[in-house]
Protein backbone atom coordinates (compact mmCIF):
# COMPACT_ATOMS: atom_id res chain seq x y z
CA UNK A 1 0.00 0.00 0.00
CA UNK A 2 1.27 3.68 -0.85
CA UNK A 3 1.08 6.42 1.48
CA UNK A 4 2.62 9.69 0.72
CA UNK A 5 3.45 12.68 3.06
CA UNK A 6 6.66 15.22 3.07
CA UNK A 7 9.98 13.85 2.67
CA UNK A 8 12.45 15.23 5.11
CA UNK A 9 15.94 13.92 5.21
CA UNK A 10 18.01 11.23 4.62
CA UNK A 11 18.12 8.20 1.64
CA UNK A 12 15.43 5.75 0.93
CA UNK A 13 15.24 3.17 3.86
CA UNK A 14 12.84 0.34 5.35
CA UNK A 15 12.71 -1.58 8.29
CA UNK A 16 9.72 -2.93 10.89
CA UNK A 17 7.05 -0.96 11.78
CA UNK A 18 7.18 0.09 15.63
CA UNK A 19 4.33 1.91 16.63
CA UNK A 20 5.00 4.89 19.06
CA UNK A 21 1.89 6.13 20.59
CA UNK A 22 2.92 6.96 24.19
CA UNK A 23 3.95 10.88 23.65
CA UNK A 24 0.86 11.99 25.48
CA UNK A 25 -0.88 10.85 28.56
CA UNK A 26 -4.90 11.21 29.61
CA UNK A 27 -6.06 12.18 32.49
CA UNK A 28 -8.20 9.15 33.90
CA UNK A 29 -11.42 10.66 35.45
CA UNK A 30 -13.84 8.13 37.17
CA UNK A 31 -15.65 7.42 40.31
CA UNK A 32 -13.77 5.88 43.47
CA UNK A 33 -15.79 3.48 46.05
CA UNK A 34 -12.80 2.35 48.14
CA UNK A 35 -12.04 6.18 49.14
CA UNK A 36 -8.87 4.89 51.66
CA UNK A 37 -6.99 2.38 49.25
CA UNK A 38 -7.40 5.41 46.79
CA UNK A 39 -6.13 8.05 49.45
CA UNK A 40 -3.38 5.55 50.08
CA UNK A 41 -2.24 5.07 46.07
CA UNK A 42 -2.17 9.24 46.16
CA UNK A 43 0.40 9.15 49.48
CA UNK A 44 2.58 6.51 47.53
CA UNK A 45 2.53 8.30 44.52
CA UNK A 46 3.65 11.87 46.39
CA UNK A 47 6.46 9.28 48.56
CA UNK A 48 7.93 7.82 45.39
CA UNK A 49 7.84 11.51 44.21
CA UNK A 50 9.95 12.29 47.21
CA UNK A 51 12.41 9.91 46.46
CA UNK A 52 12.48 10.31 43.23
CA UNK A 53 13.42 14.15 43.63
CA UNK A 54 15.91 13.42 46.45
CA UNK A 55 18.05 10.99 44.17
CA UNK A 56 18.26 13.69 41.57
CA UNK A 57 18.77 15.95 44.15
CA UNK A 58 21.81 13.68 45.81
CA UNK A 59 23.67 13.44 42.24
CA UNK A 60 23.74 17.13 42.12
CA UNK A 61 24.70 17.74 45.90
CA UNK A 62 28.75 17.47 44.92
CA UNK A 63 28.38 19.22 40.98
CA UNK A 64 25.92 22.65 42.01
CA UNK A 65 26.60 24.89 44.72
CA UNK A 66 23.17 25.51 47.35
CA UNK A 67 21.35 28.17 45.86
CA UNK A 68 21.20 26.10 43.00
CA UNK A 69 19.76 23.24 44.78
CA UNK A 70 17.49 25.12 46.31
CA UNK A 71 14.94 24.47 43.43
CA UNK A 72 15.12 20.64 44.47
CA UNK A 73 14.22 21.67 47.97
CA UNK A 74 11.28 23.49 47.41
CA UNK A 75 10.21 20.93 45.12
CA UNK A 76 10.09 18.81 48.42
CA UNK A 77 8.74 21.32 50.59
CA UNK A 78 5.89 21.64 48.11
CA UNK A 79 5.49 17.70 48.36
CA UNK A 80 5.57 17.79 52.06
CA UNK A 81 2.94 20.83 52.11
CA UNK A 82 -0.07 19.64 54.42
CA UNK A 83 -2.39 22.32 52.60
CA UNK A 84 -1.73 20.72 49.02
CA UNK A 85 -2.10 17.11 50.53
CA UNK A 86 -5.02 17.85 52.12
CA UNK A 87 -6.41 19.63 49.20
CA UNK A 88 -6.01 16.46 47.14
CA UNK A 89 -7.40 13.96 49.68
CA UNK A 90 -10.56 16.22 50.36
CA UNK A 91 -11.43 16.74 46.49
CA UNK A 92 -11.06 12.63 46.49
CA UNK A 93 -13.51 12.32 49.87
CA UNK A 94 -15.68 14.81 48.79
CA UNK A 95 -16.40 14.11 45.01
CA UNK A 96 -15.34 10.34 45.22
CA UNK A 97 -12.75 10.71 42.29
CA UNK A 98 -9.95 8.51 41.31
CA UNK A 99 -6.27 10.19 42.70
CA UNK A 100 -5.75 11.70 39.09
CA UNK A 101 -8.81 13.40 38.64
CA UNK A 102 -8.33 15.20 42.18
CA UNK A 103 -4.53 16.24 41.78
CA UNK A 104 -5.70 17.79 38.32
CA UNK A 105 -8.39 19.87 39.74
CA UNK A 106 -6.01 20.55 43.03
CA UNK A 107 -2.76 21.48 40.39
CA UNK A 108 -5.25 23.64 37.87
CA UNK A 109 -6.64 25.37 40.84
CA UNK A 110 -3.32 26.23 42.57
CA UNK A 111 -1.26 27.09 38.55
CA UNK A 112 -4.17 29.77 37.74
CA UNK A 113 -4.30 30.99 41.32
CA UNK A 114 -0.27 31.79 41.42
CA UNK A 115 -0.66 32.81 38.00
CA UNK A 116 -3.37 35.60 38.05
CA UNK A 117 -0.81 37.36 40.85
CA UNK A 118 1.37 39.81 39.07
CA UNK A 119 4.30 39.87 40.56
CA UNK A 120 7.91 37.07 38.67
CA UNK A 121 8.43 34.98 41.93
CA UNK A 122 4.64 33.72 42.09
CA UNK A 123 4.70 33.01 38.17
CA UNK A 124 7.49 31.34 38.88
CA UNK A 125 6.21 29.55 41.74
CA UNK A 126 3.23 28.34 39.62
CA UNK A 127 5.89 26.74 36.88
CA UNK A 128 7.02 24.89 39.94
CA UNK A 129 3.39 24.00 40.76
CA UNK A 130 3.27 22.61 37.28
CA UNK A 131 6.58 20.86 36.68
CA UNK A 132 5.79 18.58 40.29
CA UNK A 133 2.92 18.16 39.46
CA UNK A 134 3.55 16.49 36.64
CA UNK A 135 6.31 14.11 38.41
CA UNK A 136 3.65 13.08 40.38
CA UNK A 137 0.93 12.34 37.86
CA UNK A 138 3.28 9.95 35.63
CA UNK A 139 3.85 8.50 39.16
CA UNK A 140 0.16 8.15 40.09
CA UNK A 141 -0.09 6.52 36.16
CA UNK A 142 3.30 4.44 36.60
CA UNK A 143 4.55 5.88 33.74
CA UNK A 144 8.47 6.19 34.10
CA UNK A 145 9.71 9.88 32.13
CA UNK A 146 13.42 8.01 31.57
CA UNK A 147 11.77 4.62 30.65
CA UNK A 148 14.91 3.01 28.61
CA UNK A 149 13.58 2.71 25.09
CA UNK A 150 13.68 -0.85 24.05
CA UNK A 151 13.38 -0.42 20.39
CA UNK A 152 14.38 -3.69 18.43
CA UNK A 153 17.51 -2.89 15.67
CA UNK A 154 16.28 -1.98 12.56
CA UNK A 155 12.41 -0.18 13.47
CA UNK A 156 10.86 2.54 11.39
CA UNK A 157 9.20 4.47 14.26
CA UNK A 158 5.37 5.78 13.68
CA UNK A 159 3.98 8.12 15.49
CA UNK A 160 1.12 10.40 15.73
CA UNK A 161 3.80 13.25 16.40
CA UNK A 162 6.83 13.48 17.91
CA UNK A 163 8.31 16.43 19.78
CA UNK A 164 12.01 17.32 19.08
CA UNK A 165 12.93 16.32 22.53
CA UNK A 166 11.79 12.74 22.57
CA UNK A 167 14.20 10.23 23.81
CA UNK A 168 13.40 8.37 21.06
CA UNK A 169 14.98 11.15 18.67
CA UNK A 170 17.43 11.80 21.14
CA UNK A 171 18.78 8.42 21.23
CA UNK A 172 17.92 7.27 17.89
CA UNK A 173 19.49 4.18 18.47
CA UNK A 174 18.65 1.02 16.22
CA UNK A 175 16.14 3.30 14.35
CA UNK A 176 15.67 2.97 10.31
CA UNK A 177 13.19 5.55 10.04
CA UNK A 178 10.57 8.02 11.38
CA UNK A 179 7.17 8.38 9.73
CA UNK A 180 5.05 11.06 11.72
CA UNK A 181 0.76 12.02 10.86
CA UNK A 182 1.62 15.42 11.98
CA UNK A 183 4.56 17.85 11.22
CA UNK A 184 5.63 20.13 8.53
CA UNK A 185 8.99 20.40 6.47
CA UNK A 186 10.10 23.23 8.70
CA UNK A 187 9.20 21.83 11.81
CA UNK A 188 11.80 21.26 14.68
CA UNK A 189 11.09 17.67 14.58
CA UNK A 190 12.15 18.02 10.42
CA UNK A 191 15.02 19.88 11.56
CA UNK A 192 16.25 17.67 14.74
CA UNK A 193 16.11 14.33 11.97
CA UNK A 194 17.82 16.23 9.22
CA UNK A 195 20.69 17.07 11.89
CA UNK A 196 20.73 13.48 13.58
CA UNK A 197 20.59 12.18 9.66
CA UNK A 198 17.49 10.05 10.66
CA UNK A 199 15.37 9.01 7.46
CA UNK A 200 12.01 10.59 7.64
CA UNK A 201 8.68 11.58 6.27
CA UNK A 202 6.38 13.68 7.78
CA UNK A 203 2.91 14.48 7.52
CA UNK A 204 1.37 10.82 6.68
CA UNK A 205 -2.32 10.88 7.28
CA UNK A 206 -3.44 7.84 9.11
CA UNK A 207 -0.75 6.08 9.19
CA UNK A 208 -1.10 5.17 12.80
CA UNK A 209 -4.08 3.52 12.29
CA UNK A 210 -2.72 1.45 8.99
CA UNK A 211 0.41 0.03 9.96
CA UNK A 212 0.73 -2.29 12.63
CA UNK A 213 3.31 -3.38 14.42
CA UNK A 214 6.62 -5.45 12.60
CA UNK A 215 4.97 -4.97 8.94
CA UNK A 216 7.67 -4.50 6.46
CA UNK A 217 7.63 -0.91 5.28
CA UNK A 218 9.85 1.31 3.21
CA UNK A 219 10.43 5.69 3.35
CA UNK A 220 11.69 7.16 0.58
CA UNK A 221 12.12 10.44 1.97
CA UNK A 222 13.03 12.29 -1.51
CA UNK A 223 9.49 11.92 -2.15
CA UNK A 224 7.52 11.89 1.03
CA UNK A 225 6.56 8.00 -0.52
CA UNK A 226 5.55 5.37 2.00
CA UNK A 227 4.82 1.88 1.45
CA UNK A 228 3.49 -0.29 3.47
CA UNK A 229 3.35 -4.11 3.32
CA UNK A 230 5.51 -3.97 -0.11
CA UNK A 231 5.86 -6.24 -2.69
CA UNK A 232 9.27 -8.36 -3.75
CA UNK A 233 9.28 -6.02 -7.16
CA UNK A 234 9.00 -2.92 -5.00
CA UNK A 235 11.98 -3.93 -2.71
CA UNK A 236 14.03 -4.33 -5.10
CA UNK A 237 13.38 -1.40 -6.45
CA UNK A 238 14.49 0.28 -3.23
CA UNK A 239 17.19 -1.58 -2.74
CA UNK A 240 18.56 -0.81 -6.14
CA UNK A 241 17.35 3.09 -5.78
CA UNK A 242 19.42 3.34 -2.76
CA UNK A 243 22.49 1.67 -3.67
CA UNK A 244 22.45 4.20 -6.87
CA UNK A 245 21.86 7.47 -4.10
CA UNK A 246 24.63 5.90 -2.30
CA UNK A 247 26.70 5.80 -5.02
CA UNK A 248 26.10 9.53 -6.12
CA UNK A 249 26.53 10.62 -2.30
CA UNK A 250 29.98 9.19 -2.07
CA UNK A 251 30.90 11.08 -5.26
CA UNK A 252 30.44 14.09 -3.25
CA UNK A 253 32.57 13.16 -0.42
CA UNK A 254 35.68 14.71 -1.99
CA UNK A 255 34.15 17.82 -1.37
CA UNK A 256 33.41 17.83 2.31
CA UNK A 257 36.97 19.56 2.36
CA UNK A 258 37.83 21.17 -0.61
CA UNK A 259 37.50 25.53 -0.15
CA UNK A 260 34.62 26.55 -0.28
CA UNK A 261 34.01 28.81 -3.64
CA UNK A 262 32.27 28.59 -7.07
CA UNK A 263 34.02 27.80 -10.03
CA UNK A 264 34.35 32.02 -10.72
CA UNK A 265 36.38 32.02 -7.57
CA UNK A 266 34.22 33.51 -4.98
CA UNK A 267 34.50 31.87 -1.88
CA UNK A 268 31.52 31.13 0.15
CA UNK A 269 31.29 31.18 4.12
CA UNK A 270 29.90 27.69 4.77
CA UNK A 271 29.02 27.23 8.33
CA UNK A 272 27.22 24.65 10.34
CA UNK A 273 23.98 24.32 12.66
CA UNK A 274 23.70 22.63 15.39
CA UNK A 275 22.22 21.41 18.47
CA UNK A 276 24.27 18.92 20.30
CA UNK A 277 27.85 18.50 21.09
CA UNK A 278 27.82 15.25 19.18
CA UNK A 279 27.31 16.40 16.06
CA UNK A 280 30.73 18.14 16.29
CA UNK A 281 33.35 15.34 14.88
CA UNK A 282 31.08 15.26 11.88
CA UNK A 283 31.84 19.19 11.75
CA UNK A 284 35.58 18.51 11.87
CA UNK A 285 35.64 15.97 8.93
CA UNK A 286 34.24 19.39 6.89
CA UNK A 287 36.08 22.67 5.43
CA UNK A 288 33.32 24.56 7.33
CA UNK A 289 34.57 28.35 8.56
CA UNK A 290 32.41 27.69 12.35
CA UNK A 291 29.29 26.89 14.07
CA UNK A 292 26.38 29.54 12.95
CA UNK A 293 23.99 28.33 15.12
CA UNK A 294 24.24 26.26 17.93
CA UNK A 295 20.19 25.79 19.44
CA UNK A 296 21.55 26.56 23.33
CA UNK A 297 18.27 25.58 24.40
CA UNK A 298 18.36 21.92 23.75
CA UNK A 299 20.67 22.36 26.81
CA UNK A 300 17.60 22.48 28.68
CA UNK A 301 15.33 20.82 26.12
CA UNK A 302 17.58 17.61 26.98
CA UNK A 303 17.29 18.00 30.61
CA UNK A 304 13.45 18.70 30.55
CA UNK A 305 13.75 20.94 33.34
CA UNK A 306 16.02 24.27 33.97
CA UNK A 307 19.70 23.09 34.87
CA UNK A 308 21.86 25.14 36.80
CA UNK A 309 23.99 27.77 36.01
CA UNK A 310 27.16 25.23 36.82
CA UNK A 311 25.56 21.93 34.58
CA UNK A 312 24.48 24.51 31.65
CA UNK A 313 28.47 26.18 32.20
CA UNK A 314 29.83 22.47 31.59
CA UNK A 315 27.86 21.17 28.50
CA UNK A 316 28.84 24.60 26.86
CA UNK A 317 31.99 23.97 28.03
CA UNK A 318 32.49 20.50 26.31
CA UNK A 319 30.93 21.97 23.30
CA UNK A 320 33.93 25.00 23.25
CA UNK A 321 36.53 22.24 24.33
CA UNK A 322 36.24 20.00 21.54
CA UNK A 323 35.52 22.51 18.58
CA UNK A 324 38.43 25.03 17.35
CA UNK A 325 38.45 28.25 19.80
CA UNK A 326 39.64 29.99 17.05
CA UNK A 327 37.00 29.41 14.21
CA UNK A 328 33.60 30.97 14.68
CA UNK A 329 31.12 29.68 17.31
CA UNK A 330 28.10 31.31 17.43
CA UNK A 331 26.09 30.45 20.46
CA UNK A 332 21.85 31.34 20.02
CA UNK A 333 20.59 32.34 23.47
CA UNK A 334 17.47 30.25 24.34
CA UNK A 335 14.40 29.94 21.68
CA UNK A 336 12.17 28.08 24.14
CA UNK A 337 8.25 28.11 23.42
CA UNK A 338 6.59 27.27 20.05
CA UNK A 339 7.15 23.67 19.75
CA UNK A 340 10.20 23.65 21.97
CA UNK A 341 8.39 23.16 25.27
CA UNK A 342 9.71 21.93 29.00
CA UNK A 343 6.91 21.14 31.36
CA UNK A 344 6.25 23.62 34.00
CA UNK A 345 7.55 26.49 31.31
CA UNK A 346 6.62 28.42 29.15
CA UNK A 347 3.76 28.21 26.39
CA UNK A 348 1.78 25.05 26.84
CA UNK A 349 -1.34 26.65 27.06
CA UNK A 350 -1.06 28.95 24.65
CA UNK A 351 -3.69 29.42 21.81
CA UNK A 352 -0.79 30.01 19.31
CA UNK A 353 2.76 29.54 20.68
CA UNK A 354 4.70 30.19 17.74
CA UNK A 355 3.39 34.09 17.95
CA UNK A 356 3.24 34.09 21.68
CA UNK A 357 5.70 33.51 24.73
CA UNK A 358 8.73 32.60 22.76
CA UNK A 359 12.66 32.95 22.90
CA UNK A 360 13.54 36.45 23.96
CA UNK A 361 10.00 37.36 25.11
CA UNK A 362 10.44 34.38 27.20
CA UNK A 363 13.75 35.46 28.61
CA UNK A 364 13.28 39.33 28.94
CA UNK A 365 10.53 38.35 31.45
CA UNK A 366 12.67 35.93 33.34
CA UNK A 367 16.07 37.41 33.90
CA UNK A 368 17.29 35.58 36.66
CA UNK A 369 17.07 32.38 34.61
CA UNK A 370 18.16 34.36 31.45
CA UNK A 371 21.31 36.08 33.34
CA UNK A 372 22.38 32.52 34.21
CA UNK A 373 22.39 31.47 30.43
CA UNK A 374 24.41 34.10 29.78
CA UNK A 375 26.97 33.66 32.42
CA UNK A 376 27.46 29.92 31.60
CA UNK A 377 27.80 30.98 27.70
CA UNK A 378 30.55 33.73 29.01
CA UNK A 379 32.38 31.47 31.37
CA UNK A 380 32.49 28.50 29.17
CA UNK A 381 33.83 30.67 26.10
CA UNK A 382 36.70 31.75 27.81
CA UNK A 383 39.36 31.79 25.26
CA UNK A 384 37.30 31.67 22.21
CA UNK A 385 38.64 34.34 19.48
CA UNK A 386 35.38 34.52 17.77
CA UNK A 387 32.59 34.73 19.91
CA UNK A 388 29.26 35.37 18.53
CA UNK A 389 25.73 35.48 20.40
CA UNK A 390 23.10 35.39 18.86
CA UNK A 391 19.32 36.49 20.27
CA UNK A 392 16.28 34.77 18.84
CA UNK A 393 12.82 36.25 17.72
CA UNK A 394 14.13 39.56 18.05
CA UNK A 395 10.76 41.94 17.17
CA UNK A 396 11.89 45.48 18.42
CA UNK A 397 14.57 47.90 19.11
CA UNK A 398 14.31 47.57 22.84
CA UNK A 399 14.43 44.20 23.48
CA UNK A 400 18.24 44.57 22.06
CA UNK A 401 18.50 47.59 24.86
CA UNK A 402 17.53 45.15 27.30
CA UNK A 403 19.28 42.13 26.53
CA UNK A 404 22.59 44.19 26.22
CA UNK A 405 22.17 45.22 29.34
CA UNK A 406 21.96 41.60 31.20
CA UNK A 407 24.74 41.34 29.59
CA UNK A 408 26.74 44.13 30.79
CA UNK A 409 25.17 43.08 34.42
CA UNK A 410 26.47 39.53 33.44
CA UNK A 411 30.01 40.66 32.91
CA UNK A 412 30.05 43.46 36.09
CA UNK A 413 28.83 39.80 38.21
CA UNK A 414 31.84 37.76 37.02
CA UNK A 415 34.54 40.47 37.21
CA UNK A 416 33.64 40.94 40.95
CA UNK A 417 33.62 37.53 41.60
CA UNK A 418 37.14 36.99 39.78
CA UNK A 419 35.68 34.30 37.35
CA UNK A 420 37.10 34.19 33.71
CA UNK A 421 34.91 34.68 30.86
CA UNK A 422 35.23 35.57 27.04
CA UNK A 423 36.02 39.73 27.08
CA UNK A 424 35.43 40.19 23.29
CA UNK A 425 32.43 38.90 21.19
CA UNK A 426 29.82 40.26 18.67
CA UNK A 427 26.35 40.29 19.40
CA UNK A 428 23.65 39.85 16.52
CA UNK A 429 19.93 38.93 16.13
CA UNK A 430 18.04 36.35 14.32
CA UNK A 431 16.28 38.18 11.42
CA UNK A 432 12.73 35.62 11.50
CA UNK A 433 10.24 38.40 12.13
CA UNK A 434 9.66 40.37 8.97
CA UNK A 435 8.62 43.92 10.47
CA UNK A 436 12.17 44.14 11.81
CA UNK A 437 13.15 45.09 7.88
CA UNK A 438 11.53 48.78 8.71
CA UNK A 439 13.85 49.02 12.07
CA UNK A 440 16.78 47.38 10.18
CA UNK A 441 19.06 51.00 10.00
CA UNK A 442 18.46 51.86 13.88
CA UNK A 443 19.55 48.09 14.82
CA UNK A 444 22.39 47.64 12.72
CA UNK A 445 24.05 50.49 15.16
CA UNK A 446 23.30 48.20 18.21
CA UNK A 447 24.40 45.32 16.63
CA UNK A 448 26.97 43.50 14.77
CA UNK A 449 25.15 40.82 12.08
CA UNK A 450 22.12 39.29 11.07
CA UNK A 451 21.35 35.70 10.48
CA UNK A 452 18.13 34.97 8.49
CA UNK A 453 15.69 32.61 9.84
CA UNK A 454 13.50 31.34 6.93
CA UNK A 455 12.26 28.68 9.18
CA UNK A 456 10.52 31.24 10.99
CA UNK A 457 10.76 34.23 8.72
CA UNK A 458 8.55 32.61 6.32
CA UNK A 459 5.63 31.15 8.49
CA UNK A 460 5.18 34.70 9.81
CA UNK A 461 5.37 36.24 5.93
CA UNK A 462 2.89 34.05 4.53
CA UNK A 463 1.00 33.25 7.68
CA UNK A 464 1.67 29.49 7.13
CA UNK A 465 2.52 27.55 10.24
CA UNK A 466 6.08 25.87 9.82
CA UNK A 467 4.95 22.78 11.21
CA UNK A 468 1.09 22.24 9.84
CA UNK A 469 1.40 19.22 7.41
CA UNK A 470 -2.00 20.60 5.94
CA UNK A 471 -0.24 24.09 4.45
CA UNK A 472 2.53 22.78 3.96
CA UNK A 473 1.94 23.14 0.29
CA UNK A 474 2.44 26.88 0.58
CA UNK A 475 5.48 26.48 3.04
CA UNK A 476 7.84 27.49 -0.24
CA UNK A 477 10.90 28.74 -0.66
CA UNK A 478 10.28 29.42 -4.14
CA UNK A 479 6.71 31.68 -3.37
CA UNK A 480 8.06 35.13 -5.19
CA UNK A 481 7.18 37.15 -2.14
CA UNK A 482 9.59 35.49 -0.29
CA UNK A 483 12.15 35.53 -2.53
CA UNK A 484 11.40 39.27 -3.33
CA UNK A 485 11.35 40.24 0.50
CA UNK A 486 15.01 38.01 0.66
CA UNK A 487 16.29 40.24 -1.88
CA UNK A 488 15.48 43.06 -0.21
CA UNK A 489 16.44 42.31 2.88
CA UNK A 490 20.25 41.05 1.83
CA UNK A 491 20.54 44.44 -0.31
CA UNK A 492 19.63 46.26 2.91
CA UNK A 493 22.05 44.56 4.93
CA UNK A 494 25.01 44.89 2.27
CA UNK A 495 23.94 48.33 1.71
CA UNK A 496 24.44 49.08 5.29
CA UNK A 497 27.55 46.85 5.87
CA UNK A 498 26.49 44.70 8.25
CA UNK A 499 26.69 41.35 8.19
CA UNK A 500 24.26 39.04 6.97
CA UNK A 501 23.90 35.42 7.24
CA UNK A 502 21.07 32.74 6.50
CA UNK A 503 20.69 29.66 9.43
CA UNK A 504 17.15 28.99 8.52
CA UNK A 505 16.68 25.32 6.74
CA UNK A 506 16.14 27.16 2.96
CA UNK A 507 20.22 27.86 3.06
CA UNK A 508 20.79 24.44 2.41
CA UNK A 509 17.85 23.97 0.28
CA UNK A 510 19.66 23.09 -3.17
CA UNK A 511 16.91 24.94 -5.29
CA UNK A 512 17.49 28.52 -3.29
CA UNK A 513 21.33 28.41 -3.12
CA UNK A 514 22.00 29.92 -6.31
CA UNK A 515 19.15 32.34 -6.38
CA UNK A 516 20.27 33.80 -3.04
CA UNK A 517 24.32 33.86 -4.20
CA UNK A 518 22.84 35.89 -6.83
CA UNK A 519 21.32 37.95 -4.21
CA UNK A 520 24.53 38.66 -3.07
CA UNK A 521 24.34 36.46 -0.16
CA UNK A 522 27.48 34.66 0.94
CA UNK A 523 27.05 33.24 4.55
CA UNK A 524 25.34 29.75 4.70
CA UNK A 525 24.54 28.28 7.88
CA UNK A 526 23.74 24.53 7.01
CA UNK A 527 23.34 20.94 9.29
CA UNK A 528 26.71 19.20 8.50
CA UNK A 529 25.26 16.32 6.92
CA UNK A 530 24.18 19.07 4.01
CA UNK A 531 27.85 19.66 3.23
CA UNK A 532 29.41 18.29 0.52
CA UNK A 533 26.36 18.12 -1.49
CA UNK A 534 26.32 22.33 -0.77
CA UNK A 535 30.07 22.42 -1.50
CA UNK A 536 29.56 20.45 -4.76
CA UNK A 537 27.57 22.59 -6.39
CA UNK A 538 29.32 25.30 -5.43
CA UNK A 539 32.14 24.00 -7.43
CA UNK A 540 29.60 23.55 -10.70
CA UNK A 541 28.17 27.12 -11.06
CA UNK A 542 29.27 30.82 -11.23
CA UNK A 543 28.68 33.50 -9.33
CA UNK A 544 27.74 35.43 -12.63
CA UNK A 545 25.40 33.01 -13.86
CA UNK A 546 23.65 33.16 -10.25
CA UNK A 547 23.37 36.62 -10.34
CA UNK A 548 21.62 36.66 -14.28
CA UNK A 549 19.22 33.57 -12.85
CA UNK A 550 17.92 35.43 -10.17
CA UNK A 551 17.28 38.54 -11.66
CA UNK A 552 15.03 36.37 -13.73
CA UNK A 553 13.46 34.69 -10.96
CA UNK A 554 12.66 37.75 -9.33
CA UNK A 555 10.39 38.60 -12.19
CA UNK A 556 8.63 35.82 -11.99
CA UNK A 557 5.17 35.54 -10.18
CA UNK A 558 4.98 31.41 -10.17
CA UNK A 559 6.40 29.21 -7.45
CA UNK A 560 6.13 26.08 -10.11
CA UNK A 561 7.85 28.50 -13.12
CA UNK A 562 10.86 29.06 -10.75
CA UNK A 563 10.99 25.43 -9.37
CA UNK A 564 11.13 24.64 -13.03
CA UNK A 565 13.70 27.06 -14.38
CA UNK A 566 16.01 26.58 -11.10
CA UNK A 567 15.53 22.54 -12.14
CA UNK A 568 16.29 22.98 -15.80
CA UNK A 569 19.66 25.66 -14.67
CA UNK A 570 20.45 22.87 -12.10
CA UNK A 571 20.43 20.57 -14.71
CA UNK A 572 22.54 22.10 -17.23
CA UNK A 573 25.16 22.97 -14.88
CA UNK A 574 25.25 20.45 -12.10
CA UNK A 575 24.48 16.73 -13.63
CA UNK A 576 24.91 14.43 -10.30
CA UNK A 577 23.39 17.05 -8.20
CA UNK A 578 20.19 17.08 -10.20
CA UNK A 579 20.36 13.31 -11.31
CA UNK A 580 20.05 12.88 -6.81
CA UNK A 581 17.65 14.55 -6.23
CA UNK A 582 15.66 13.34 -9.73
CA UNK A 583 16.82 9.88 -8.95
CA UNK A 584 13.93 9.01 -6.83
CA UNK A 585 11.00 11.02 -8.24
C1 LIG B 1 14.69 29.70 11.88
O1 LIG B 1 13.64 30.09 12.38
O2 LIG B 1 14.91 29.73 10.65
C2 LIG B 1 15.75 29.13 12.73
C3 LIG B 1 16.94 28.84 12.24
O3 LIG B 1 15.47 28.90 14.02
P1 LIG B 1 14.55 27.70 14.53
O4 LIG B 1 14.31 26.77 13.39
O5 LIG B 1 15.30 27.04 15.63
O6 LIG B 1 13.31 28.40 14.99
MG1 LIG C 1 13.45 30.46 14.48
Amino acid sequence: MKLKGIGISGTISWGKVYLYLQESYSIPKYNVIDIPSEINRFIKALDKTIEDINKIKLSLEKTVSKDELFLYTSFILLLNDQNFVSMVTNEIKKGQKNAEWALYIVLEELISKFQNIPNISFAQRSEDISSIGEKIMMNLLAKKEDENLNIPPNSVIIARSISPTDPIIMEHKNIAGLITELGGYASHTAIMTRSLSIPSVLGVEFITSIAQNDEDIILNPLTGEVILKPTDEEFKEAKSLQAKQKRLLSSFHPFINKESKTIDGTSVDILANIAFVEEIPSLLKTSSKGIGLYRSEFIVLQSNSFPPEETQYKMLKKLFSTYHLDKEITIRTLDLGGDKIIPGYASANEKNPFLGYRAIRFCLSRPKLFLEQIRSILRAAYGAKNLKIMIPMVSNYEEIVETKMLFNEAIEQLQRENIPYCKSFKIGIMFEIPSIYYILDELSKEIDFISIGTNDLIQYLLACDRGNEKVAYLFKYSNPSVLRFLNDTINKANQLKIEVSMCGEMASDIYSIPILLGMGLRRFSIPPSSYMLFNKLLHCISMKECEELTKEVLTLISANEIENKVDKWIKERAYEVYEFFHLLK
